[in-house]
C-alpha cells in the first residue's frame, strides 16, 4: 500500500450523522493551536458556554463541551448520576436508549427497562407505569431524537412524570439540538448531552452537557466517588467551571473547539427558530419527494422526526446496493437500518448544513434513478 497525504471524496452526508461540516467551521479549524491555559483560549471557553446555553436554552453555569463524542456525554451524565444500586429507569426504543441501558448497568445501577417498539416514540402511560411498579427509582433516561429508528419522544412529558416521583431527568438530545426545539429549563431536564456532528453542523468529536442545581446537588450528596476519574464533573469543573482556576484537568482539543465555537455561531446568526423551521420545511419537500417516488416512511406522522427520515425498502429491493449507487455515483452517503430493522429501512438526515434544497433535490434525483 502506498502512504500518502488522504485525498478527501466530496461527500454529500444524509445519513445519520456526521452531517456536512460549513465551511466556516473547516476554516476556524484549521487556525494555528495555542495553549489551552493561554488567557486568550480561556476567552474562548467562556464565549462556548454562553453559546451552548443559548442553544441548550438554559442558564445552567454547567453547561460545556465533554472532549469525546455524543457517547461520552452520554456516559458522562450517567456516571455522575448514578451510584451502585440505585434503580435507573430507562426507555429502550431503540439502539440508543440500548446503549443508555448497558452504560447504566456498567455504572453498578439497576435498569428498569422501558421496552417501547421501534420505530415509535416512548409511552408516557408505560414509562409511569415502570414508576408504579418499582418504587424508589432515582434516575430516568431517555432518547429525545432516536436517530436508529426516526422517532420523536415528548422529553418534557417523561422529564415531568420523572419529577413527580421524585427521580431526576437524564435527556439525550444529540440529533434533537438544533433541529428541533431543545428547552432545557422550560422541561426542567436535570442533565442532558448532545453531539457535535448532527445539527451543529460540526466534526463528531465534542459532547455539549448541561447540569441542573438538582443535579449537582445530587452529585455533591453521593456516598461513593464517580467511577471515572475523566469524566468526575467535579474534577472536570476546575478547569471549565465558572470563576474555577481554570487548573489543568486533560489538555482540551484546541482546534476542535475552534470549530464548535464557529458552528454555534452560525446557528446564532441563523437563530434557533428558523433552524427548526428550516428543519422542518425541507423535511417536508424530501418527504413529499419520496411519496412521488412511491416511498413511504417508516415513523408516523405525530412521531416523526424532520432530521432524521427514515424509509422503508421497497418489496425486492437490495438496499445496500441502492446505497452503494448513491455513494458511488452521486457521492450521497445515506444511512442503512440497525439491528432488527437492517435491510428494511433507509435513514435519511437531513441535519444542520445538510438539510437544503439542493441536496434535497439532488437525493431525490439519485434515488430515483437507482430504484430503476
Ligand atoms: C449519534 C448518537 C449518539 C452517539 O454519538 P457518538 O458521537 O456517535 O458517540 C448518541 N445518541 C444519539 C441519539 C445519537 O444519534
Amino acid at each position: 500500500m502506498e502512504i500518502k497525504s488522504f485525498s478527501v471524496p466530496d461527500r454529500i452526508l444524509m445519513g445519520p450523522g456526521p452531517s456536512n461540516v460549513h465551511p466556516r467551521v473547516l476554516a476556524a479549524m484549521a487556525k494555528p493551536t495555542i495553549g489551552h491555559l493561554d488567557p486568550a483560549f480561556i476567552d474562548l471557553m467562556d464565549q462556548i458556554k454562553l453559546q451552548l446555553r443559548y442553544t441548550f436554552q438554559t442558564k445552567n453555569e454547567v453547561t460545556f463541551p465533554v472532549s469525546g463524542p455524543g457517547s461520552v456525554g452520554m456516559e458522562t451524565c450517567l456516571v455522575n448520576l448514578i451510584e451502585p444500586g440505585n434503580k435507573v429507569a430507562v426507555c429502550v426504543n431503540g439502539v440508543f436508549g440500548g446503549r443508555m441501558r448497558e452504560i447504566i448497568s456498567r455504572c453498578g445501577g439497576i435498569p428498569v427497562v422501558i421496552d417501547i417498539p421501534w420505530g415509535s416514540a416512548v409511552d408516557p402511560q408505560k414509562f409511569e407505569d415502570a414508576f408504579k411498579e418499582n418504587p424508589g427509582i432515582k434516575l430516568s433516561a431517555f432518547v429525545h431524537a432516536e436517530t436508529s429508528t426516526g422517532a420523536r419522544s415528548d422529553i418534557k412529558t417523561l422529564t415531568e412524570i420523572s419529577h413527580k416521583y421524585n427521580c431526576l431527568a437524564v435527556a439525550d438530545t444529540v440529533t434533537s439540538l438544533g433541529g428541533i426545539p431543545v428547552k432545557t429549563d422550560e422541561w426542567d431536564i436535570d442533565a442532558v448531552y448532545s453531539g457535535s456532528q448532527k445539527c451543529l453542523s460540526c466534526p463528531p468529536g465534542l459532547s455539549p452537557v448541561s447540569f441542573n442545581q438538582r443535579a449537582l446537588d445530587a452529585i455533591k450528596n453521593r456516598k461513593t466517588k464517580v467511577q471515572s476519574w475523566f469524566m468526575d464533573i467535579d474534577l472536570i469543573t476546575s478547569y471549565w467551571g465558572s470563576g474555577s482556576k481554570r487548573s489543568y484537568h486533560h489538555t482540551a482539543p484546541i482546534n476542535a473547539l475552534y470549530g464548535l465555537n464557529e458552528a454555534l455561531l452560525l446557528l446564532a446568526e441563523e437563530g434557533l427558530e428558523n433552524s427548526w423551521a428550516r428543519h422542518k420545511e425541507n423535511s417536508d419537500i424530501l418527504i413529499d419527494g419520496l411519496k412521488k417516488l412511491g416511498l413511504s416512511t417508516f415513523v408516523k406522522d405525530e412521531d416523526r422526526l424532520p432530521e432524521l427520515i427514515t424509509v422503508l425498502v421497497p418489496d425486492g429491493i437490495d438496499e445496500a446496493k441502492v446505497r452503494n449507487k448513491l455513494l458511488n455515483d452521486f457521492n450521497i452517503e445515506i444511512g442503512a437500518g440497525l439491528g432488527a430493522l437492517a435491510g428494511k429501512i433507509w435513514r435519511i438526515g437531513l441535519m444542520g448544513y445538510t438539510s437544503n434544497r439542493g441536496n434535497i433535490n439532488l437525493c431525490l434525483e439519485a434515488l430515483s434513478n437507482a430504484l430503476k
